[in-house]
């Protein structure tokens, strides 16, 4: 069933309320300084709207994984900093998560006013789900916004338990925009895309992409794989990959799946071939019946980029995940700069585009092509496990749409 949204609740209701917000504020710090606020830029939009609407906004999150005791180098004091500069206007910051520091700060909030809690990966509750501390959390709630997609897998007191204490105690917990954006692009992917709809799957395992090819497979019109788990569908077909990385106990799955799939998997006609990868190597371009034995293969070549750029071209919906080599080093990064522009070229013809996993987006970047993209996941395992058809305990627990009227909010 539909889960109930921010953009749900009456806007008149959150004047003056204090609405807790799980956010993934997960970023990286240099030296106290954040280095790249991606995930603090796409948290802005809900942000702004509880200020903008006169609430009282506590902001969770974890930093990095403090192992439940308290690490001063994962403080999210610099990222309540840059989030204030990024807001435009001065975000609290206390250092406590679920004590009573925290709940002063808390009552001292004023309308349109921002506050950030310490990590809560400080606390061994955290990781834990223990109620005591959901409880604690949830005391300062009126309303609940799980916005934090990149943890929305697990369940833990700051995404589901809190969640569970605030429905419990009559109140709403709902998807914040961005929760409702990735939802919407991931989930729509999956229930009604339009067609026809290719997915290009790379990256370095078939064991960790395992479930969403297998949830993919019914769902789409061409799978288009790459990367190092092409090496495993190789040895499937009796070809020679040399010292390539191959999976060699999922060979029978790979050639399972080969014969299920049949004219809909297509994998790498050619392909770049290097004794040694390094960023010194010069690859070689074979067909991908003539590696030899001490090669090792590390990206597609460039009939492949021809192929899957073809099948880009015509698609109405297209998902991408996984890098189609090691494109972390300049001599085997033109398969994955190539999927990476031919993905940019569909969506500007109006197809919808969506690419998830930490290096595809990483690759996205690289190749310049972010911004004309429908839709880039912030979400890593998160977005794995949705296409994989799994339920995400932090989505799992909100109200449902249906229950907004009678549960009143908050
Ligand atoms: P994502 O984070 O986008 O989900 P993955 O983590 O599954 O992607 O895979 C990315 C990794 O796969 C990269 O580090 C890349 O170097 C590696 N990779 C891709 N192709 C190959 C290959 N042919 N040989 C070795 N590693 C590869
Ligand atoms: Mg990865």
């Amino acid at each position: 069933m539909a889960k109930a949204l921010l953009s749900d609740v009456d806007p008149a209701l959150l004047a003056g309320r204090r609405v807790v917000v799980r956010c993934d504020l997960n970023v990286p710090l240099a030296d106290g300084v954040v280095t790249d606020d991606t995930r603090i830029r796409a948290s802005l939009a809900t942000l702004r709207y509880l200020q903008e609407h006169g609430a009282r906004t506590v902001v969770l999150s974890h930093l990095g994984r403090p192992k439940g005791s308290v690490d001063p180098s994962a403080s999210l004091a610099p990222v309540a900093r840059h989030l204030g500069e990024l807001l435009g206007s001065e975000v609290a910051f206390c250092p406590d998560l679920a004590g009573c520091q925290a709940a002063e700060a808390v009552d001292a909030l004023k309308p349109g006013q921002v506050l950030v809690l310490e990590n809560t990966r400080f606390d061994p509750g955290e990781t834990a789900n223990d109620p005591e501390l959901a409880t604690r959390l949830a005391d300062n709630a009126e309303l609940f916004v799980n916005d934090a997609f990149g943890t929305a897998h697990r369940a833990h007191a700051s995404t589901e338990g809190i969640a569970r204490v605030v429905r419990e105690r009559g109140g709403l917990a709902v998807a914040g925009f961005l929760l409702e954006r990735e939802l919407a692009y991931l989930q729509g992917m999956l229930e009604a895309p339009s067609r026809p709809f290719v997915a290009v799957i790379g990256g370095s395992k078939i064991s960790g992409k395992i479930d969403v090819i297998e949830a993919l497979l019914p769902r789409v019109d061409r799978l288009l794989i790459g990367g190092a788990m092409a090496n495993t569908f190789f040895v499937a077909l009796g070809l020679e990959v040399g010292d390539s990385l191959v999976e060699p106990d999922r060979v029978d799955l790979a050639g399972d799946l080969l014969e299920r799939a049949g004219a809909k998997l297509l994998l790498p006609i050619d392909v770049r071939v290097a004794e040694q990868i390094d960023v010194a190597a010069e690859p070689r371009v074979a067909a991908r019946t003539e590696v030899k034995a001490r090669e090792r293969v590390a990206d597609v070549g460039p009939d492949t980029e021809r192929l899957f750029a073809d099948e880009l071209q015509g698609a109405a919906t297209v998902l991408w995940n996984g890098p189609m080599g090691v494109f972390e080093m300049a001599p085997f990064a033109k398969g994955t700069l190539a999927i990476a522009n031919s993905a940019a070229e569909a969506a500007d013809q109006g197809s919808t585009v969506v690419v998830g996993g930490g290096d595809s987006v990483a690759a996205v970047e690289q190749a310049g092509v972010a911004s004309r993209l429908t839709h880039i996941s912030t979400g890593g395992g998160a977005s794995l496990d949705l296409l994989a058809g799994k339920t995400l305990p932090g989505v799992q627990i909100l109200s449902e749409r249906g229950s907004l009227p009678q549960e009143r909010a908050p």
